[in-house]
């Protein structure tokens, strides 16, 4: 057994009341958070001095396309359809295995420099088993934590052969995975990324809906932008008793006051990916809706073909979004001078124990708890960006960037330590990522000017 034992740190427990934040010690034991509190001894524990440290719960991204790294910054400037019709129809078939692995295990090392020990990978450019096993790999290879979404690709449909919207998802497939991914048996739990009713026939989104639940998985859908392929989707599924924890809804802008309260009341997951949906034209996230509702999303990075995958950034932009629709709201009915609705915290609470929840993973990950495991994020507080700090919370939500990430370990392991990620080779898998990248976009004959 291996014990380390933080001392005398700041720690963000993210359980609540008056133990949310601590000064103290966190003692861990393999990979499970084995005490939490001031005093902690540990006779045989290697010490970690904390005075300069705040410790708190590793992020949970809880939306992403990791195979989408080699693609940086090509549709920053792009609205959704372009996107669309650039990356789904065009980028995204010219990815062999080697590409996808190479972006989603430069993504995922990405995503722990950031302080994210759970990332929910919304992989859908799968056309083979191959370019599935290629992203398991790189993930595994990675050492994150991670929810590997099976998904299906969107290509334009080719003459004979029936559009994508038509074909439900591989169920051999899923078996397969299944096999190879069993519950609770490593770092990699598995969940499907279907089309749903916004993408899909009826038939296809009722069999696909089916299908999770015949395997008891996730069923992860985007909901969004423009006109529904089948509008009565939702009805639909609902009527059939398809609608329960285990379905993840993204984005969600355009469901209908109506929609949106039945789903909530199904006790249906929320994603929200604040940076993709302002800077497509998905519409304003729809956080504050579901805080009317009683209920609170998690947070996704979804693509760094148009932004950053980092989650503080992805916190405070949900944020600032939401608390700039209160206070529009408050000006409008002649209010002034009131208090913010929405606290730091409660950003905290998105990019933390939403996503575990979202999961279903609250009892293992989330919150710094004695039994939990060991996935932390180590920032330091004596950096030119943070002092004073007056309150460790706002601090972290408000102030901090990934260049204050002292060290994230996952499942008690180190995997970010003083600064530097603990990855031997990632100058080979940075040059491989820019060729992939390069190739991929040469292939569509996309140019720089395309992009800018
Ligand atoms: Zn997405």
């Amino acid at each position: 057994m291996t014990s380390m034992l933080i001392k005398d740190a700041t720690i963000l427990t993210m359980r609540g009341g008056s133990e949310d934040v601590l000064r103290g010690d966190v003692l861990i034991r393999d990979d499970i958070i084995a005490a939490v509190g001031p005093g902690l001894t540990a006779a045989e524990a290697d010490v970690v001095a904390g005075r300069n440290l705040i410790v708190m719960p590793g992020l949970v991204n809880a939306h992403m396309h990791t195979w989408q790294t080699a693609l940086r910054s090509i549709a920053s400037n792009w609205t959704f359809p372009e996107y669309l019709r650039w990356v789904h129809a065009g980028l995204a078939t010219h990815f062999g295995p080697r590409d996808i692995y190479i972006s989603t295990l430069v993504g995922a090392l990405n995503q722990l420099d950031c302080g994210t020990t759970t990332l929910v990978d919304w992989c859908h450019n799968n056309p083979t088993p191959a370019h599935t096993d290629a992203a398991l790999e790189a993930l595994r290879r990675s050492g994150i934590r991670a929810a590997f979404l099976h998904g299906t690709p969107k290509p334009d449909p080719r003459p004979g052969e029936p559009p994508y919207w038509e074909i439900a998802h591989p169920r051999d497939e899923v078996v397969r995975l299944r096999q190879a991914l069993k519950p609770d048996a490593g770092l990699i739990s598995l969940g499907l990324a279907v089309l749903g009713p916004h993408y899909a026939t009826l038939e296809v989104t009722l069999q696909d809906f089916r299908l999770a639940q015949e395997f008891g998985l996730i069923a992860s859908v985007h909901e969004g932008y423009g006109p529904s392929r089948c509008p009565e989707g939702w009805a639909c599924l609902e009527s059939e008793g398809l609608l329960n924890g285990l379905v993840n809804v993204v984005h969600g802008n355009e469901l209908s006051d109506d929609r949106l309260r039945r789903l909530v009341d199904r006790g249906v997951q929320f994603t929200i990916t604040p940076e993709s949906e302002l800077i497509c034209g998905h519409g304003h996230p729809i956080l504050g809706r579901l805080r009317d509702l009683g209920t609170w999303p998690s947070i996704g990075a979804d693509i760094e073909s148009a932004h950053s995958g980092d989650m503080l950034t992805a916190a405070r932009t949900a944020l600032t979004c939401q608390r700039s629709l209160d206070n529009i709201d408050a000006r409008a009915r002649g209010e002034f001078g009131g208090k913010s609705r929405l606290r730091a915290r409660d950003a905290l609470n998105w990019v933390t124990l939403e996503g575990a929840r979202m999961l279903g993973q609250q009892d293992r990950i989330g919150s710094i708890a004695p039994g939990k495991q060991a996935d932390l994020l180590i920032l330091r507080t004596d950096a030119i960006n943070l002092q004073p700090i007056h309150d460790p919370i706002s601090a972290v939500v408000m102030q901090a960037n990934p260049s204050n990430i002292d060290s994230v370990m996952v499942a008690g392991v180190w995997r970010k330590r003083h600064g530097r990620l603990l990855c031997a080779d990632l100058q080979p898998a940075l040059d491989e990522l820019g060729e992939s990248g390069r190739r991929i976009r040469e292939a569509v004959g996309l140019h720089p000017t395309d992009i800018t």
